[in-house]
């Protein structure tokens, strides 16, 4: 699905006052498609970018057959089961060396790893298994016709697709497009992700004389996040709490990105001017998730953009924009649905959890059990940088005891 998204995408079912987790991200994945176009790009900058349409190998890998090891060919049906005893004839493979000729049959030619298979050979004999005498290989039995041979085109033929449209580009995958000849690839355009804080409070610079100055911790957090996801960010700043200073920014954030991310404003008090504000566009949803931690999530769209307003605390920031900013992202950028791999370990902690709210808790994975940041106050930033992951306490109420299984979902695996 692609195309420009509707502008009830983020209104839920109506009926239920606390959403759970499960079913807003349900939402989500039904609702929001593709937004970004396509371009091509040189191989060469391709990590990190999402595949837009199937990739094939232009050429074969490897391309030619090929030695495995260094040592002697030969043609396997001359060999005897018991000793042999073949003369080596001059001139040798070496890889980007072909063998000059053929090689007789009942003769063997010296070949190196990765030298190409000289007509007249179909097995190589490694050299750790032959005793050389003067012009002759000596040795026992005859092993497996073909040994030592790579085929032509056994990792990879030309013209076999190797990745398909999602797909993101890694480290490992610049090996398989540089060997298959793959210099250009369609890709989806970066989504372009505009970020903006709200609140009188806020400044950027630590040294700012204000008693009352809190430093912005959340725009260089999501910056850096939605950077990771694969997108292009744009810094609206940081904007008073005031409703023109927040409006101004929304237009601007309108005009250049796919998607606004604000933090802070977006409960229903009286500083809460990103709500007000969307709630006058007619298209915002007020999500009500039970999730802690989180406050409301205010979604709408500007001026035809779409807003996730998230709460200002930055851990709730941080949990929120794991939980619901990065499959959004994902789904808008192309990358697809992907719900991040947690697995179940041993908890090394105890706690007694209330019926009602999915909790996602700091998690520190060390050897088999997990341990969990020792406040639960949504104001700690610390315990973030403490964390490696997140341990998921679904909705029934559980009272948790040292050895029993958790859920911990690792930093990894939402990509960070
Ligand atoms: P709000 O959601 O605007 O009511 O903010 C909730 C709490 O988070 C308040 O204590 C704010 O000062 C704090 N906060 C909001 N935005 C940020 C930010 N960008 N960096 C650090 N703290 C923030
Ligand atoms: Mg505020």
């Amino acid at each position: 699905m692609t195309g420009k998204l509707k502008n009830d995408c983020f209104a839920l079912p109506v009926g239920t006052y606390w959403t759970p987790v499960s079913d807003a991200l349900a939402h989500l994945q039904s609702s929001l498609s593709v937004v970004v176009g396509r371009e091509t790009i040189e191989t060469a900058h391709a990590r990190g970018r999402v595949i837009a349409d199937d990739v094939l190998a232009q050429r074969s890998h490897p391309p030619r057959a090929n030695s495995a090891v260094d040592g002697y060919g030969l043609a396997w049906d001359c060999l005897s089961e018991t000793e042999n005893r073949i003369p080596i004839v001059g001139g040798r493979a070496a890889a980007g060396a072909d063998f000059d000729g053929s090689v007789p049959f009942g003769s063997a030619c010296r070949i190196l790893t990765g030298a190409a298979i000289p007509n007249g050979v179909d097995t190589v004999i490694l050299q750790e298994d032959v005793d050389v005498e003067e012009d002759t290989i000596v040795f026992n039995g005859r092993g497996k016709k073909y040994a030592n041979k790579r085929n032509a085109g056994e990792d990879v033929n030309a013209g076999d697709p190797i990745f398909a449209q999602g797909h993101k580009i890694t480290p490992a995958d610049m090996a398989l497009l540089a060997a298959t000849g793959v210099s250009t690839l369609p890709v989806f355009k970066r989504l372009t992700v505009a970020i903006l804080s709200t609140g009188d409070e806020l400044v950027d610079d630590a040294n700012d004389p204000r008693e009352n100055a809190i430093v912005d911790a959340n725009r260089p957090m999501l910056k850096s996040m939605f950077e990771q996801f694969g997108c292009a960010v744009v810094d609206l700043g940081i904007s008073a709490d005031n409703r023109e200073a927040v409006r101004s920014c929304l237009d601007k954030g309108a005009k250049q990105a796919d998607l606004i991310v604000t933090t802070g404003g977006a409960s229903a008090g009286d500083e809460d001017h990103i709500s007000a504000l969307l709630n006058d566009t007619g298209s915002m949803a007020l999500w009500r998730i039970a999730i802690k931690p989180g406050r409301p999530l205010a979604l709408a769209f500007w001026d035809g953009v779409p807003v996730f307003g998230l709460p200002g605390n930055p851990v709730a920031a941080f949990v929120c924009s794991l939980v619901f900013a990065r499959p959004t992202v994902m789904q808008m950028s192309g990358q697809g649905w992907n719900a991040p791999r947690g697995f179940m370990v041993a908890a090394g902690f105890e706690k007694s959890k209330k019926e009602g709210r999915s909790e996602y808790l700091r998690a520190r994975l060390d050897g088999d059990q997990v341990e969990v940041f020792a406040s639960e106050g949504s104001g700690r930033i610390s315990g973030l940088s403490w964390a490696n992951g997140l341990v998921e306490l679904d909705a029934p109420a559980r009272d948790i005891e040292k050895g029993d299984l958790v859920r911990f979902i690792p930093f990894t695996a939402f990509g960070l």
